[in-house]
C-alpha cells in the first residue's frame, strides 16, 4: 500500500499498464562540416512532427471536453516548442560543436532544468517538467520513437508511469483508462488539474511506484485518499469494492440534491461558492451545486495566452464570467503570479526564495500598469453582473490601502471617460498570510469582505513548503494555531460587519466543515467536486451543533487530538463521507 496525493477523487480497481516514459537515451555523435545542415533540417523536422502531434491532442482535448481552457495547457507546450531561445540555442551547438541533434537539445534541456531548479516555488517547479515533456517529445521524434496512443486498449487500465504529460492526461479521456498514479507531480501541476476536469481517479507523488508494478498487475487507485493498492489481498479487493459502489453511490445520492441551498436545519444560510482556474468550467460547477465563484485564479489565463492578455483579452473573459453565473457572484482574484520564466512577457527577476518574493498583489503594485489594467477590464465587466475583486496575499493595511488607491484612481478615469461599472463592486481581502490575519481587525474597516486562503496561510504559519512531501505530515489544517488565526479572522471581520469567506482546500474538506461552520463562517468556496457533500452536512446539523463542536476542537493543545476527536464526531454523524 503507498501513500501519495489524491489529486482526483474515486476509486478505481483494475490492473496495470505501466507507461514507459524512462529518458531517452542519448549518444554523442561528431558531424562532418557537410552534415550540419543536413542535420539542422532533421532537428527542425522534429520540431514540425512534435507541434503537430500536440495540435492533434489539442483537437482531441477540446473535442472530448468541450472545453478550451483545459486545452490552453498543451498550448503552453506549444509554446515552449516554438520558443526562440530554446531553438536557436540547440542549432548553435549543433554548429558550433557539429554534435548531434539529440545531444544538443539534451544539452539545452539540461541548461533550462537547472536553472529551474533554483526557483523554489512548487507551482514553478511544474513548469520545470512542462520543458522536461516537450523535450522528451521533441527527443522521441529525433530519434524516431512513436508516441505511445492511450485508445488502443482492449480491456480498462490504469496507468502508471514516472510522470505524465498534460498531453498524456488529455488523451486518456473517453478511452479504456480509468485510473492513474504517478512518481512524480504535486496538486498544483496540470496533470492534476486535468485529471479532476476528466473525473479520472489520480494518485500522484508516490516517489517509486513505478518500480513496484508491472504490466497486468492488479491494482486500486484511492483518488480519495491518496492510496494506492498493489497487488491486493482479497479481503483488500472487498473493502474497496464496497468503497468504490459507497462513493458512487454517495455521490449519485448527492447530485440529487446539490442544487438545494446550504442552509443548517434551523435556518442558517451559508453560501458554498467554487474554486475555478479556467471560465470553461462554469457549466459544471453550476451543476455540481456552485452558487456562485468564490475564488477565480486569474493568473492561469495569464500563463496559458502567448501574449501578454490586453484590457480587452481580460474583459471579454470576465464578461463571460459574469454573464454565465448571474444571478450569483463571482469572485476575481488579481493576478496571483511570481517568476514564472515560461511567460517571459511578464519578466520578472530572479528570486532565491519566490514563495517570500515579488509575488501575488506586491508585484502587482509594483507592475501598476498591469494592475490598472486587469481592474479596468473587471470594472468594466461588473455592468454586466455580479462582479467582486479581491486581492491575493495582503500583509498589512499598507498593501490594501495602495491597492485601493489605485482602485479608485481607475475608477475615477473611467468615470471621466463615461463608461459604466458597478460603483459599489465589493472588494475583498484574502488572509492567507499570518500577519494579515492578526491584523484582521484593522483591515475589515477598509475591505468589503474576507476570504481565508488557508493553503498558504497554513504555509505561512507552520512554515511548511505547501508542495514538500517530506515536511506534508507538518501540513495540518487542524492545527491549533490555525484554528486561533482562522476565529481571530471571523470575530474581526464580523466585528465590523463584514462577511469572511474560505477558499482555501480546507473549506471542501468534510472534516473540518462543521467546525468552520461553529466558528462562524459565512461562505466555503471550493474544488466543485467537494460541494454536494458540505452543502449535505452543513443541512444535516443545527447551527449550535456546530458551535459546540468548534467550541470543544479549540480545546485541545495538538493538532492530532483535535483531528481524532473531528474524525470521530464527524464519522458518526456521516460515516458515507469517511
Ligand atoms: C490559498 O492560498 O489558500 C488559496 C486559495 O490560494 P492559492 O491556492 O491559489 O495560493
Ligand atoms: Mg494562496
Amino acid at each position: 500500500m503507498l501513500k501519495g496525493a489524491g489529486v482526483s477523487p474515486g476509486i478505481s480497481i483494475g490492473k496495470v499498464f505501466l507507461l514507459d516514459r524512462r529518458k531517452i537515451k542519448v549518444e554523442k555523435f561528431t558531424l562532418s562540416a557537410q552534415m550540419v545542415e543536413k542535420e539542422i533540417s532533421r532537428f527542425r523536422e522534429a520540431l514540425d512532427k512534435s507541434r503537430k502531434q500536440l495540435m492533434q491532442v489539442k483537437k482531441k482535448l477540446v473535442h472530448d471536453l468541450g472545453d478550451k481552457g483545459h486545452a490552453r495547457i498543451v498550448d503552453v507546450h506549444i509554446l515552449i516548442l516554438e520558443d526562440e531561445a530554446l531553438i536557436n540555442e540547440a542549432i548553435k551547438i549543433v554548429r558550433e560543436e557539429r554534435v548531434n541533434a539529440e545531444w544538443a537539445l539534451r544539452k539545452v534541456l539540461s541548461r533550462f532544468a537547472k536553472i529551474f531548479d533554483e526557483i523554489e516555488d512548487p507551482y514553478m517547479k511544474e513548469r520545470r517538467s512542462d520543458i522536461e515533456h516537450v523535450g522528451q517529445l521533441i527527443l522521441r521524434n529525433l530519434v524516431g520513437e512513436k508516441m505511445k496512443r492511450f485508445d488502443k486498449f482492449e480491456e480498462d487500465v490504469i496507468i502508471i508511469a514516472h510522470d505524465l504529460s498534460p498531453a498524456d492526461t488529455a488523451q486518456m479521456h473517453k478511452e479504456r483508462v480509468i485510473g492513474f498514479a504517478t512518481d512524480l507531480g504535486a496538486r498544483t501541476s496540470h496533470t492534476a488539474i486535468t485529471a479532476r476536469a476528466l473525473e479520472i481517479p489520480a494518485v500522484v507523488g508516490l516517489e517509486n511506484i513505478c518500480s513496484f508494478v508491472k504490466t497486468g498487475d492488479p491494482i486500486i487507485i484511492d483518488g480519495t485518499d491518496g492510496v494506492v493498492v498493489v497487488k491486493p489481498t482479497p479481503e483488500e479487493f472487498r473493502e474497496y469494492l464496497e468503497k468504490q459502489r459507497r462513493f458512487k453511490y454517495v455521490i449519485q445520492e448527492l447530485l440529487k440534491h446539490s442544487d438545494q441551498p446550504a442552509e443548517t436545519l434551523d435556518g442558517y444560510k451559508i453560501e458554498i461558492t467554487a474554486n475555478i482556474e479556467f471560465i470553461d468550467e462554469i457549466p459544471h460547477v453550476l451543476s455540481r451545486g456552485a452558487e456562485g465563484i468564490g475564488l477565480y485564479r486569474t493568473e492561469f489565463f495569464y500563463m496559458d495566452t502567448p501574449n501578454l492578455p490586453t484590457e480587452e483579452d481580460h474583459f471579454r473573459i470576465y464578461k463571460r464570467l459574469a454573464g454565465q453565473v448571474s444571478p450569483h457572484p463571482a469572485t476575481i482574484r488579481t493576478l496571483d503570479l511570481g517568476g514564472d520564466k515560461i511567460q517571459s512577457k511578464l519578466h520578472v527577476a530572479d528570486e532565491p526564495n519566490p514563495v517570500l518574493g515579488l509575488r501575488a498583489i506586491r508585484f502587482s503594485l509594483k507592475h501598476t500598469d498591469l494592475f490598472r489594467l486587469q481592474l479596468r477590464a473587471i470594472l468594466r465587466a461588473s455592468a454586466y453582473g455580479k462582479l467582486r475583486i479581491m486581492y491575493p496575499m495582503i500583509s498589512g493595511i499598507e498593501e490594501l490601502q495602495q491597492a485601493n488607491l489605485i482602485l479608485a484612481e481607475v475608477k475615477d478615469d473611467m468615470a471621466s471617460e463615461g463608461v459604466y461599472y458597478d460603483e459599489d463592486i465589493p472588494v475583498g481581502v484574502m488572509i492567507e498570510i499570518p500577519s494579515a490575519s492578526l491584523t484582521a481587525d484593522l483591515l475589515a474597516k477598509e475591505a468589503d469582505f474576507f476570504s481565508i486562503g488557508t493553503n498558504d496561510l497554513i504555509q505561512y504559519s507552520i512554515a511548511i513548503d505547501r508542495g514538500n512531501e517530506h515536511v506534508a505530515y507538518l501540513y495540518e489544517p487542524l492545527h491549533p494555531a490555525l484554528l486561533r488565526l482562522i476565529k481571530f479572522t471571523i470575530e474581526a471581520g464580523h466585528n465590523e460587519g463584514i462577511p469572511v469567506g474560505m477558499c482555501g482546500e480546507m473549506a471542501g474538506d468534510p472534516l473540518s466543515s462543521l467546525i468552520l461552520l461553529g466558528l462562524g463562517l459565512d461562505e466555503f468556496s471550493m474544488n466543485p467536486a467537494g460541494i454536494p457533500a458540505i452543502k449535505q452536512i452543513i443541512r444535516s446539523v443545527r447551527l449550535e451543533q456546530a458551535t459546540e463542536l468548534a467550541y470543544k476542537a479549540m480545546s485541545f493543545s495538538t493538532a492530532k487530538d483535535v483531528e481524532a476527536f473531528a474524525y470521530k464526531e464527524m464519522s458518526a454523524k456521516f460515516p458515507e463521507f469517511f
